[in-house]
């Protein structure tokens, strides 16, 4: 379902949500009441992070918290056809893995995984920190779903897990095996996972591993990408394909 509304999206995680009723995070309810001042009768959408969309009616509104009723109830705004998985090899530098977090919420990624591999220098990221990214990218985005940020995980436990369709991005795949091409048979609802090696790249027993596991093996261009910027060309190229499925 494509983009509702104009405004930044609040998020209310399903717990804070008892049939109609709605009673706003004490953040959100904060933000709502004193930096944009809306008051009983206002208007608001929020989403749960899960898939639902929802227009609220603010019944009550001020120092104490804020809540109010559901006006209409949509499910999946925002979200692409296909569900993508984006592994991508851990790296030094935490700023580029939290700028990546950032770029996957509204490229429409719904999970990521950190990738443990040969050549990954760093094992560890700030959990609280990325949690934080993804919420304000669902918030600002206008999708409806919070990509799942999993553990770290070796490259060849992540290869293990059951696929419709794999791609593992290799600067040396060759122009004859660029990603558009490889995407164009995806179906619509299938789900997705891409490959993106650490700064050192990956090894060639992983790209023969990941060969071996019917990963196809892609080119993403003809120059040498950062990590992250692969990451993100990758997710934007996947999401505009399965939007237009
Ligand atoms: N080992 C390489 C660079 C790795 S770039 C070297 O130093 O020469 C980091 C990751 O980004 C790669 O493992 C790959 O997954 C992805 N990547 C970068 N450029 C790419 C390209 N042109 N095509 C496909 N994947 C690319």
């Amino acid at each position: 379902m494509t983009l509702r509304g104009t405004t930044t999206q609040f998020y209310v995680p399903r717990e804070y949500i008892h049939g109609d009723r709605v009673a706003l995070p004490e953040e959100e309810a904060r933000h709502a009441v004193r930096a944009l001042r809306l008051s009983v009768g206002d208007e608001l959408v929020a989403v749960d992070g899960e898939g639902g969309w929802y227009r609220i009616v603010l019944d009550h509104a001020g120092r104490e918290g804020a809540g109010g009723h559901i006006v209409e109830r949509l499910s999946d705004v925002g979200e692409p056809s296909c569900r993508l998985t984006m592994a991508m090899g851990m790296i030094k530098h935490r700023g580029r893995f939290e700028t990546f977090l950032e770029k996957a919420v509204e490229l429409g990624v719904s999970e990521i995984v950190p990738l443990i591999t040969d050549r990954t220098e760093k094992e560890g990221l700030k959990e609280r920190r990325a949690e934080k990214i993804l919420v304000a990218g669902l918030k600002q985005c206008g999708r409806s779903r919070l990509p799942v940020l999993q553990e770290p995980m070796k490259l060849a436990a992540f290869l293990r897990r059951s696929v419709d369709r794999g791609f593992c991005c290799h600067e040396a795949a060759g122009s004859d095996e660029t990603f558009v091409r490889a995407l164009r048979d995806v179906d619509p609802g299938s789900s997705v996972s891409v490959l993106v090696g650490p700064e050192g790249g990956f090894t060639d027993d992983e790209i023969a591993a990941a060969r071996q596991t019917s990963y196809a093996i892609v080119s993403l261009g003809a120059r040498r990408l950062r990590t992250e910027t692969a990451a993100i060309a990758a997710a934007a190229v996947v999401s505009l394909i399965c939007e237009s499925a």
